[in-house]
């Protein structure tokens, strides 16, 4: 039997390399996805978006459950959380989708390889030769490579995560609920973990090395949400250095410091969230010409690296912001590109950021300082949740829309949100950007009533001074 040459060979099947395998078969590409572990799916499936959100829903019952009597139900106070059956439950969302994956490979044609892929340089004769270690194949040749291999989580020096130092794996599968637990880093996973363990009785404790808690999003987003962790209980100190993390009898000791003070807390579990590195190490990247930036690959606007006939997608790229739904549309640009099909090339601005935390924060576009430092003159529209009917009806107030608009053509430059369901809300606003919408658009398209919706069209009014229902 001759060899197989495929269109293209994807290393890793996370949600850019899996996204990018069934476009491929959409599109005719005779396509393989290697992938080193036992099920497809990546990050995001097996310990990252979707077991945070699985626990995140558990957590929003409970609170409702807690608070029951506003909502008129009697004998909540007793309600106790049944851990293994929240973890059984998580579990079965996981494997349900990693089943769906292997049948949406099948149905587009996808010959799944198991093996750790490596690059072993350029293409010879224009086919390019992808070594596997642990599978049954050796090799693999295809036309392109998409590299897609994903990140780990960065560990402090010197450490290794176990049973009290623990990453974004250790944390989902507890054996219980910690008593305490100290979250280094407030990015996304720093603080959707303290809003779930929170939520389940944990006494949390956050100490963020930045000025403030999730510092990518407008600042304003950054207050309210300190605001409401403050209500919530959770503890905090932002400006924080983190200087020893050493294990104790109970469990941990963390000594940080701040504004020059030394202190030292201590916790059952310390919950190690200071970002993701590039999984770029020993996948052959160095017998090829792809550039790499601290780790992470560059690459051009249809995701092409310098090495002819390699991409790359997903949270190895340089310049991306590290989410699911980036790689995904990735994958999308770089297959599309190998078929020689019509591309749209990502518009980096209008990529949204959702944080899952309660309450949930919703992003896209320029912050307001981003702006005025890109030269705007800015028009700042912003409609709080207390106004909005809905939201008294789901008994959750907290946040607003903000939506940072220029003030010469009333083009919308970012729109910020933090409140209920402000990770669903923000795709109205990328949708906007996206189709060039004007904050004058917005202001006459019909949002239904009564839906937390209407919060963006009170917002888009809100920028000339118009909302109604403020
Ligand atoms: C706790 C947590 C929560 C998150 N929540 C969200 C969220 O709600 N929304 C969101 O958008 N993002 C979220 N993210 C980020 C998201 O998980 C990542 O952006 C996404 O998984 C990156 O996809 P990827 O395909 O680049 O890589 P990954 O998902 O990391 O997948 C890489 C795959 O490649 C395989 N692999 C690696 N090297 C090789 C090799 N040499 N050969 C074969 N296989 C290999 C790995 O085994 C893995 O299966 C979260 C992350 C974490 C940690």
């Amino acid at each position: 039997m001759p060899e197989t040459i495929y269109d293209v060979a994807i290393i890793g099947s996370g949600p850019a390399g899996y996204t990018a395998a069934i476009r491929a078969g959409q599109l005719g590409l005779k396509t393989a996805l290697i992938e080193k572990d036992a099920v497809l799916g990546g990050t995001c499936l097996h310990v990252g978006c979707i077991p945070t959100k699985a626990l995140l829903f558990n957590a929003e019952v409970f609170d409702h459950v807690k608070e029951g009597a506003e909502l008129g139900l009697e004998n909540t106070a007793g309600v106790t959380l049944n851990w293994g059956n929240i973890q059984k439950r998580k579990q079965g969302i996981i494997d349900k989708h990693a089943k769906g994956l292997q049948f949406l490979m099948r149905k587009n044609k996808v010959d799944v390889v198991r093996g750790y892929g490596k690059l072993t340089g350029p293409a010879s004769g224009g086919v390019h030769t992808v070594a596997l270690e642990g599978g049954e194949q050796k090799s693999i040749k295809a036309k392109n490579v998409i590299l897609s291999s994903g990140s780990v989580a960065r560990m402090l020096p010197g450490m290794a995560a176990d049973e009290q130092i623990l990453t974004n794996i250790e944390v989902l599968s507890l054996k219980d609920i910690p008593k305490s637990l100290i979250v280094i880093g407030s990015g996304a996973v720093g603080v959707e973990f303290a809003s779930i363990y929170k939520s389940f009785g944990t006494d949390v404790t956050i100490l963020e090395m930045l000025p403030r808690y999730v510092p990518v999003e407008d600042e304003e987003v950054s207050k309210e949400l300190a605001r409401v962790y403050r209500k919530r209980g959770i503890n905090g100190f932002v400006s924080a250095r983190v200087e020893k993390v050493e294990k104790t009898k109970a469990g941990v000791a963390v000594t940080f410091t701040v504004d020059g003070k030394q202190q030292t807390i201590e916790a059952e579990k310390v919950l190690i969230a200071i970002g993701r590195a590039p999984r770029t190490e020993n996948v052959g990247i160095e017998k090829t010409k792809i550039k790499v930036e601290r780790g992470y690959v560059e690459v051009d606007g249809y995701m092409r690296t310098a090495e002819p006939g390699i991409y790359a997608i997903g949270d190895i790229v340089a310049g991306y912001p590290q989410l699911a739904h980036s790689g995904a549309m990735a994958g999308i640009v770089a297959v599309t590109h190998i078929a020689g099909k019509p591309v749209k090339k990502i518009n980096k601005l209008r990529i949204p950021g959702a944080t899952y935390c309660h309450p949930e924060i919703g992003s896209v576009g320029l912050t307001e300082a981003k702006a005025k430092e890109a030269g705007y003159e800015v028009k700042i529209g912003k409609f709080p949740f207390t106004a909005n009917s809905r939201a008294s009806i789901v008994g959750a107030h907290e946040g607003f829309i903000k939506i940072v608009s220029d003030a010469k053509y009333g083009e919308i430059l970012g729109v910020h949100i933090i409140g209920p369901q402000a990770t669903e809300l923000i795709a109205e606003a990328v949708t906007a950007m996206e189709l060039e919408a004007t904050v004058e658009d917005l202001m006459w398209t019909i949002h239904a009533h009564p839906t937390l919706a209407e919060a963006m069209l009170d917002a888009s009014n809100s920028v000339y001074g118009l909302a109604i229902n403020a």
